[in-house]
């Protein structure tokens, strides 16, 4: 159906760039910052020690970017997800699909993005949060479910994250690419989701010398299904609306930028993240306008075909630090979301 609905109502990736707090690492280490956000909006990289240096990077090439809204190290997370991801929720009561990406560099804040913590929960759980509060403030006769999948990409595997497990596969049915038996969990409460989320990134998939971090190749999916179902009242028949959100924290981008310019096939044996570097190619193409968006690529890609271009709503949020010592890594992640605008 996606085809006959994309003239009607394009969709746009509204693109965003968060800076996290230097962390004692970087501090301890003399590293200056060489990020600035102005005007909530605009976003200058430089490396000069002289406080004022940004006021002439304005006509610099690769020095100055303007985003849909930029964060800084003080925005809080109930801003970001208010800003980036609230509108995105009320489209998928309406029934529509939407995506929001979290891109970055190993260490960027990501996870602190997505998830968070139990103190300061991040875009999934307030996403939720603000979902139930919606359908409870709604007066209507009809009935809302709302069901939960958590996923893993990790070397073009698939896996359940709320069930670890064998490697799920992934099937093309009536509804799309779907993983076959992955849990379906039925939320009834937003305060049972964080422990559920917390527990599920637990079983996000680690490096065996690293067995306390998550992997940097580890892509973790969370989606929630919404479905409406009421009897029209004039009609008598019943009208069934369904929507998804798909949030997604990606891998390390760290790796990827390095050769992004080299084609899939090439860098089959590697050890590049096939999905990321699918995603980039897909984004690619919907920023050109192209017919063809390349989602067979990879497991990411299909898994969120449904989900990216057409009619669904799309957001990235860039993450950064905002240490001199990580310049070439912010540069590479602004530059990528600059092309994702
Ligand atoms: P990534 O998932 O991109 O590898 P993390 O989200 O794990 O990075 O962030 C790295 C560290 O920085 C974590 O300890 C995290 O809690 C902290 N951090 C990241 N962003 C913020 C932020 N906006 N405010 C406070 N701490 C943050
Ligand atoms: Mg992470």
């Amino acid at each position: 159906n996606g085809g006959e609905e994309l003239g009607k109502c394009e969709s746009r990736i509204m693109v965003f760039v968060r800076v996290r707090p230097m962390n004692k690492k970087e501090k301890e280490a003399g590293s200056r910052c060489c990020v600035r956000i102005v005007n909530r909006r605009d976003v200058y990289l430089t490396e000069s020690a002289n406080e004022n240096d940004y006021l002439r990077l304005n006509r610099v090439k690769g020095r100055h970017f303007t985003f849909d809204a930029s964060f800084t190290d003080s925005a809080s997370q109930q801003q970001v997800y208010s800003t980036t991801t609230s509108e995105l929720l009320e489209a998928v009561l309406q029934g529509r699909n939407g995506s929001v990406f979290c891109y970055g560099a190993t260490g960027a804040g990501k996870t602190y993005t997505m998830l968070g913590t139990v103190e300061s929960p991040g875009v999934m759980v307030l996403a939720i949060k603000d979902l139930f509060s919606k359908i409870r403030q709604r007066s209507c006769d009809g009935s809302h479910v709302v069901h939960l999948s958590y996923l893993e990409v990790y070397n073009e595997t698939v896996r359940d994250l709320l069930c670890p497990g064998r490697p799920l596969v992934l099937r093309e049915d009536k509804q799309g690419i779907v993983a076959a038996g992955l849990t379906q969990y039925r939320a009834s409460s937003a305060d049972e989701v964080m422990a559920l989320l917390q527990q599920g990134n637990q079983n996000r998939t680690t490096e065996p010398t690293r067995a306390n971090e998550t992997s940097s190749r580890s892509h973790a999916i969370l989606q929630v299904g919404v479905e409406y179902r009421v009897r029209d009242a004039a009609t008598m028949s019943i009208v069934n609306r369904v929507g998804k959100l798909s949030l997604i924290d990606l891998a390390g981008s760290e790796r990827a930028l390095a050769t992004d310019q080299r084609t899939l096939r090439s860098l089959e044996g590697a050890n590049i993240n096939r999905s990321l570097l699918a995603l980039s190619s897909c984004i690619n193409a919907l920023v050109e306008g192209k017919k063809h968006i390349p989602y067979r690529n990879s497991k990411l890609t299909q898994l969120l075909k449904d989900s990216l271009g057409g009619t669904c709503n799309t957001v990235m949020i860039a993450n950064i630090s905002p240490s001199s010592l990580s310049f070439g890594e912010t540069q590479n992640t602004v530059h990528w979301a600059d092309r994702a605008k």
